[in-house]
């Protein structure tokens, strides 16, 4: 049986960020905003993925807003603009990429290696720029309506540092340590990020469903906080943009994730993300003649996948445990 999950509505207009190309670093699309104070490097970072607008949306208002940094420099960065050229709200997951998923290429063995792509010649690009980085923000969203997550990476390699520096933000509800991709290192573990003894730190929002109207208010004020608590930005500014209520923040540790053994992969149920199911051994899937089940009690379920553009071997779905803050 086909379970059809109910149609997902774009609700969210692509701004025009053609006035952004031009940079004062020489790297198309990115805008260093100095104090001329001293203090850390921060940069926010949107379309890592081309279909995921809010956080375009998010440095489109900042720059609307005339933001400037009260110390250090802030760097704003629209990512895979070729992928995001390619939107078409008729087709609205055809653009995640171009020839490959952006944000699986960090490793420093595939940025110095022989492979090309638009994805990797726009790392190469940005790369050194990146690394100079002491906070990084990363904005993304989800293919299924789960509320928002801030990704954390992976604990004994610099999630520690993510979590303690999105619990300073306070948003949003659910941070999320996970085990890493198998198939590529994602840009918030690489290099200094990934490292628990450097102080250098990356997190990655998912605001909530790519095209949810709700998403723009959550990419926005996590995006201002993040900005206070670095310390870049004025904190009575930033009070004055935001008004979401405070929310009592939770870490789901992630035990293991589950790839599509085929392109039949099929959800027995819809399944938004972060539902905690019960009983271990409950059928979630089917696939190819294979049956997903939660692997033990209370497992929840992280992100799962609603795209209907996925290939043998992404991650479909991400099992794990609730555990305290602190
Ligand atoms: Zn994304």
């Amino acid at each position: 049986m086909t379970l059809s999950p109910p149609s997902l509505k774009v609700e969210l207009t692509a701004p025009d960020i053609s006035a952004y190309r031009q940079s004062n670093v020489g790297i198309d699309y990115v805008t260093r905003l100095d104090s001329g104070k001293p203090g850390p490097h921060v940069i926010v970072q949107a379309l890592t993925h081309g279909n995921e607008l809010s956080g375009a949306i998010t440095l489109d208002y900042l720059f609307k807003q005339n933001f400037q940094p009260t110390s250090g420099v802030v760097s704003f960065i629209f990512a895979n603009v070729a992928a995001y050229a390619m939107w078409d709200p008729q087709n609205p997951d055809g653009n995640r990429y171009v020839e490959e998923d952006f944000n699986r290429v960090w490793s420093d063995e595939v940025l110095n290696g022989p492979r090309d792509s638009v994805e990797l010649r726009r790392a190469r690009e940005l790369v050194a720029y990146i690394d100079t980085a002491d906070y990084l923000l990363d904005l993304h969203s989800m293919s299924a309506p789960s509320a928002p997550l801030m990704v954390c990476g992976v604990r004994p390699q610099g999630g520690q540092k993510s979590v303690n520096l999105s619990a300073k933000i306070g948003l949003p509800e659910w941070l999320m340590m996970d085990t890493g991709h198998a198939n590529g290192l994602r840009m918030i573990e690489r290099a200094a990020f990934g490292d628990p003894h450097k102080h250098n730190t990356a997190i990655l929002l998912e605001a909530g469903q790519h095209w949810e109207k709700a998403c723009e208010q959550i990419a926005r004020e996590t995006t201002l906080k993040f900005l206070k608590v670095t310390g870049v930005a004025d904190a009575q500014w930033v009070d004055a943009r935001c008004s979401l209520p405070p929310v009592e923040q939770k870490v789901v540790q992630v035990t293991e994730g589950y790839a599509a053994k085929s392109l039949d992969f099929e959800w027995l149920d819809v399944y938004n993300g972060l539902e905690v199911i019960e009983q271990a051994g409950k059928a979630l899937a089917e696939d190819a003649g294979h049956t997903l089940r939660t692997p033990y009690d209370n497992a929840v379920l992280v992100m799962p996948t609603r795209s209907k553009r996925f290939a043998v071997g992404n991650t479909m779905v991400r099992f794990g445990r609730i555990e305290s803050l602190t």
